[in-house]
């Protein structure tokens, strides 16, 4: 089977052009092949090609497993800078997070808000990228949240209801726990980090402070390291 995964519409078992030419590109795909498909929010399966020009390509598809399961796990991450904003996407999808909320904190430039990276369409390439390289297909929920202020103190506390409150800081509080198994919120910080004043918000809202251990990382490699310890 060919890796990644594509999506197709279930109707119309094609690929779209953006598809069609990473396959013929990267694996010189011929009729009979078979590919890992998906439907967004839908099973996956394989499909084998059955029509094939330089625009068109047909598949005769099997969809018989469902995705992997969600990650119980809402991840609070101060709005990164463009490049790494794409980067993040892609890996909490990739990790199975399906509530992502980009937040504002003291240390995320004003421009970044600007960015055209986050428009609902560049967004939604982003995501479909990671549910590709995961072979997942449930489409993560992504919420703007500008104001840290008014989004800590009137919308976190229903969001937190039954789940555990984590804000990945460097300085002080524990080590990261290890599987942990239950929902949890897990807050973090910008390039540059969180200031105190947020990090005693989030303490205050019902988040408890962890660390990584010395070494400073990059936003997604935390995400990506606080995950493999939370959750099997
Ligand atoms: N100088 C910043 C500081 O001291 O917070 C570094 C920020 S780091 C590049 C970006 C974010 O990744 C942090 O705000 C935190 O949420 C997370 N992070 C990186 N390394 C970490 C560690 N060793 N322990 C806990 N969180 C970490």
């Amino acid at each position: 089977l060919l890796e990644p995964q594509h999506f197709i519409d279930e109707r119309h078992a094609e690929l779209d052009q953006r598809q069609l030419r990473h396959v013929l590109d990267v694996y010189q795909a011929n009729k009979g092949d078979e590919l890992r498909v998906g439907v967004i929010n839908g099973r996956v399966g394989s499909g084998i090609i059955t029509h094939l020009s330089a625009e068109k390509m047909q598949l005769e598809v099997n969809l018989d497993n469902p995705p992997p399961p969600a990650l119980p796990l809402t991840v609070l991450l101060a709005l990164p800078r463009p490049k790494m904003l794409k980067r993040s996407l892609q890996h909490l999808t990739a990790l199975g997070v399906k509530k992502i909320i980009l937040m504002n904190s003291y240390r995320v430039e004003k421009s970044f808000w600007q960015s055209p990276w986050l428009s609902p369409e560049k967004v939604r390439e982003q995501l479909i990228l990671g549910l590709e390289q995961a072979r997942d297909t449930v489409m993560p929920e992504v919420i703007l949240e500008k104001r840290f202020k008014p989004f800590v103190e009137d919308r976190l506390p229903a969001l937190m209801a039954g789940k555990r409150g984590l804000v990945a800081h460097p300085v002080g509080g524990e080590s990261c726990p290890h599987l942990i198994s239950e929902p949890a919120v897990l807050a973090i910080g910008p390039e540059g980090g969180f200031i105190e004043y947020e990090v005693d918000k989030l303490e205050q809202a019902g988040f408890q402070r962890i660390h990584l251990g010395p070494r400073i990382l990059r936003v997604e490699t935390a995400v990506t390291a606080i995950v493999s310890k939370l959750y099997d």
